[in-house]
């Protein structure tokens, strides 16, 4: 009878101990993320408002693997509490404020989700795990392409990316319950107003592109009449496009 070599069981052994090493790193990693996350929300409760960031959001965070999301150069920092480059000058934003922009629009499993600002797919996936479907737009095509081969390759079925400028929405799908957009517009985008649904919120960063920007939360509250509320002071990458000719 032929004699197994115990080196393979042994190489096998390790094998199967440094699947496991990494993905428990990966998770505890991601529990970090999230206890630096919860402390992040109580230091700005006093601007925020929120004294805590919904369990739905923090489950959905900790169940993305943000390391897929960023630049394998940069994957020993993807659970740091910080932004980082992900090509083309633009930036997968900090987790904190993925978080907190996440909770504040209080997705429900029935909303379609209008995102402006694709850039990686992380924060489209966060909002995919939340919603029923999410529509997003990028203008930089070579980051559309890579987000919708990601999100399809990790099993996203009501993610629909295109690219484009999100000044103007996406009319075809309006309205949406919520909108969410992640670069820095000078003005409030009046086609992504027109496009919230009566009932329904948006959130985004309004600023000068080089100086002080606020996180801010419209809610449509009939069809002529929004509230405006100022969250947070925030640095963000610019809306390019039409938006750039008003800064
Ligand atoms: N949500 C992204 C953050 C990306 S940074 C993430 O989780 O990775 C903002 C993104 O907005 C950039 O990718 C930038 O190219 C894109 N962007 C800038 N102006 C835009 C516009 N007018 N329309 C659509 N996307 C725009």
């Amino acid at each position: 009878m032929k004699q197994r070599t115990p080196i393979k069981g042994v190489l096998l052994a390790l094998a199967c101990l440094c699947v496991f090493k990494s993905a428990w790193a990966d998770k505890s990693e991601a529990t970090r993320m999230i206890a630096e996350i919860m402390e992040m929300t109580r230091y700005s409760e006093d601007y925020t408002g929120v004294s805590a960031i919904d369990s739905a959001v923090l489950e959905a965070m900790r169940e993305i693997d943000r390391s897929a999301y960023v630049p394998k150069e940069s994957r020993a920092f993807a659970f740091a509490n910080r932004p980082l480059g992900i090509g083309h000058g633009q930036t997968i934003s900090q987790p904190f404020i993925v978080a907190l922009m996440t909770h504040l629009l209080n997705v429900q499993g029935t909303d379609t989700v209008l995102e402006i600002g694709t850039g990686s797919g992380y924060q489209t996936a966060v909002l995919a795990k939340l919603a029923a479907e999410v529509y997003t737009i990028e203008i930089v095509e070579a980051l559309a392409k890579s987000a919708a081969a990601l999100l399809q390759e990790r099993g996203f079925a009501n993610v629909s990316i295109r690219t484009g400028d999100g000044w103007f929405g996406w009319e075809e799908h309006s309205p949406f319950d919520k909108i969410m957009v992640t670069a820095v517009a000078p003005k409030l985008p009046p086609k992504l107003v027109d496009q919230i649904k009566v009932g329904g919120v948006m959130v985004l960063p309004v600023g000068e592109y080089d100086g002080y920007q606020e996180l801010m939360l419209v809610k449509k509250v009939s069809d002529t009449d929004i509230e405006q509320r100022i969250v947070l002071p925030v640095r963000f990458v610019p809306m390019t496009g039409e938006a750039a000719q008003y800064d």
